[in-house]
């Protein structure tokens, strides 16, 4: 029997906790022999953490998982996922908000690849508010106040650190 592969595809800038909720979610599953965590890469949106920086993080916290695999891609999420062999996208919903976005984009998907499925996942209700941007934003502007354990609710250490390498520390 073949392989099956899921791809999880994603900017991660910055990988936050509701990420990695995401990929433990997927992987207690068993359905899939392999997920590929993947790292889109968009020319016209610059991002704010390295290409290198966001492999550091995703390595860093899927260390415990031997089937997860990083990659990176440009170009289309459902050519990408029919040239791995995946069976599926996974692809997480917070709110209603993320909805018709997703839908949209899962028919289309659909419609590009149509062997590869896409499983939508929901989050821990503690990550169902969390985002890329408002950590950057939370760390941006609470800069020295606000405290490792506040952005440990929201990304892993290994984030926290990034973030305060370039958002300024708490004994700056
Ligand atoms: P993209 O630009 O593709 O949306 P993101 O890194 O923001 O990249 O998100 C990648 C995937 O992870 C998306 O499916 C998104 O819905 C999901 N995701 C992001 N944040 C969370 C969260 N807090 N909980 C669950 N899923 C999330």
């Amino acid at each position: 029997m073949s392989r099956k592969i899921a791809i999880y595809p994603g900017s991660f800038d910055p990988l936050t906790n509701g990420h990695v909720d995401l990929i433990d979610r997927v992987s207690k599953l068993s359905v899939f022999d392999e997920l590929i965590v993947a790292i889109g890469i968009n020319p016209t949106k610059p991002p704010r953490f390295s290409l290198e920086e966001r492999i550091e993080m995703l390595e860093a916290v899927t260390q415990p998982y031997p089937h997860v695999t990083i990659d990176q891609y440009s170009g289309l999420t459902a050519q990408y996922a029919q040239e791995h062999g995946g069976a599926a996208i996974i692809r997480g919903l917070r709110e209603f908000s993320d909805f018709e976005y997703e839908f949209q984009t899962a028919l289309m998907n659909r419609q590009i690849a149509p062997q590869v499925d896409t499983l939508f996942m929901m989050p821990n209700i503690r990550y169902a508010h969390l985002s890329s941007t408002l950590v950057v934003q939370v760390a941006e502007m609470g800069g020295g106040s606000i405290s490792d354990e506040k952005l440990l609710e929201m990304v892993p250490p290994v984030v926290v650190k990034m973030l305060r390498k370039k958002y300024g520390s708490s004994e700056s």
